[in-house]
């Protein structure tokens, strides 16, 4: 392993002041622009395994895993050969394939949670179709949604807690109308006495609650089980849909996602990331009767011109059947486990304020001694903290998403001998860290 004692991003700056030139930001997609962390973005030329290629040379590990679809690594031979094979027959059709049958078959077949699935192309069409399915089925217009919790960029989910506890949102984005923000109520996480108000004064309202049954696009704000269940509860005594969007988590706790590590059935499901193997995708499915509320067979429309396209199909399969080895997932719990624990011993000797929450192969950099369940609790001073990080780490080749709030992912590409590599460089960055700003 090439230490990379003080990179050089230069060729990375060069591309991106051009970039700037093309996109809003330099980027197509904000969190890429490197704002919180320090230097220009990275730009990557190649992937493989667990290494990541930038354009001035730099050789990196990488925790970022293109934000969780990798889960196999990168350039995995399997997925390659079938969009390899998949291409040399053509890229879209706009007809239904067999290859489409295939992943919706393994993934309904090895699912419980699942009945019926829609191939969409991201995981924020994903949402929104469920949101609009849910409110079609039931006849009810309000969403629940919670703080800290992210389910890509549809307009009634850009909403941010408004002040009181039991109030409409206010939208977190420019751009979208306040009237769609009043369908919209926002909760905290880890609260059922908000569940209550919000139901006991709108139950009837409500046409669903979506959560991430794993939220880990705000730090990871690993929930009570019992607040898990208290939801399910709540929302089957008020005849709202329950939808868990398991964009992040589907797949990656395991086959059957969060619902089966939490054992809590939800109404529909929504999925992206892994199960495209690295192409787009998005995908929502659950209980027959209610997806069968979906165009052409009910009168939900929801469409897409490149929906289940047999590039993405045949990569989401080819990743999806290595998954369906279930000592891959023991083994990725076991060596995340292993990586959190060399840091946090290391950690805990040196009385820094640090903790790591993880599960399965997803952990976290909370720069705090405290459990945190809500994203009210996460230090904004942390940002300081993991910015730092960040930037010692990239001299030691090692490359995390480029925000405090972001989580890490392993993938099976990530070695016992990586790992160890891993644990010393970040327990070295650490003590530079703590040493250097203030406890
Ligand atoms: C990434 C993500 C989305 C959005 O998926 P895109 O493919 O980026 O549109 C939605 N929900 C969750 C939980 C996610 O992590």
């Amino acid at each position: 392993m090439k230490y990379n004692d003080r990179i050089s991003r230069q060729r990375s700056a060069q591309l991106f002041a051009e970039a700037k030139k093309y996109f809003p930001g330099g980027v197509n997609s904000p969190v890429r622009a490197f704002k919180s962390v320090s230097g220009p973005p990275l730009f990557i030329r190649r992937g493989e395994g667990c290494y990541m290629w930038d354009e001035d040379g730099n050789q990196l590990i990488d925790f970022c895993c293109s934000w969780g679809p990798l889960i196999l690594g990168h350039n995995h031979p399997a997925v390659r050969q079938a969009i390899t094979e998949a291409v040399s027959t053509g890229t879209s059709f706009g007809t239904p394939t067999r290859m489409g049958n295939m992943l919706g078959k393994l993934m309904i077949e090895h699912n419980r949670y699942l009945e019926m699935v829609r191939f969409v192309s991201s995981g924020t069409e994903a949402v929104m179709s469920a949101i609009r399915l849910a409110r079609g089925y039931t006849g009810r217009n309000k969403v629940v949604k919670f703080e800290g919790c992210y389910h890509g960029h549809v307009d009634s989910l850009l909403v941010k807690a408004g002040s009181g506890l039991v109030t409409f949102g206010t939208s977190s984005s420019a751009g979208v109308p306040q009237s769609f923000t009043r369908e919209t109520f926002v909760l905290p996480l880890d609260d059922e006495a908000a569940l209550d108000v919000v139901f006991d004064q709108h139950g009837s309202d409500i046409a669903c609650v979506i959560i991430e049954p794993i939220p880990a696009n705000n730090g990871l704000l690993l929930q009570r089980p019992e607040f898990l269940k208290y939801l399910r509860q709540k929302t089957r005594t008020h005849g709202a849909l329950l939808i868990f969007d398991e964009v992040i988590s589907g797949f990656r706790v395991g086959f059957e996602g969060a619902a089966a590590y939490y054992q809590i059935e939800p109404d529909l499901l929504t999925y992206g990331k892994i199960i495209g193997g690295g192409m787009p995708v998005g995908a929502y499915g659950g209980k027959a009767e209610i997806m069968r509320y979906v165009a052409p067979e009910g009168p939900v429309y929801q469409a897409g011109t490149l929906s289940a396209n047999p590039v993405t199909m045949a990569a989401g399969y080819a990743t999806l059947q290595q998954l369906l080895q279930t000592e891959l997932y023991v083994q990725l719990e076991q060596r995340t486990q292993q990586l959190v624990q060399g840091i946090q011993a290391h950690a805990d000797q040196r009385g820094y304020a640090l903790t790591i929450p993880h599960i399965a192969s997803i952990f976290w950099f909370n720069f705090s001694r405290k459990t945190i369940r809500r994203a009210d609790q996460i230090d904004t001073s942390s940002v300081a903290r993991f910015k730092h990080l960040h930037h010692e780490l990239l001299q030691r080749s090692i490359y995390l998403g480029p925000s405090a709030y972001e989580v890490a992912f392993l993938s099976a590409a990530h070695t016992q001998d990586i790992l160890d590599y891993t644990i010393t460089q970040i327990c070295t960055a650490l003590d530079l860290i703590f040493d250097t700003t203030p406890t």
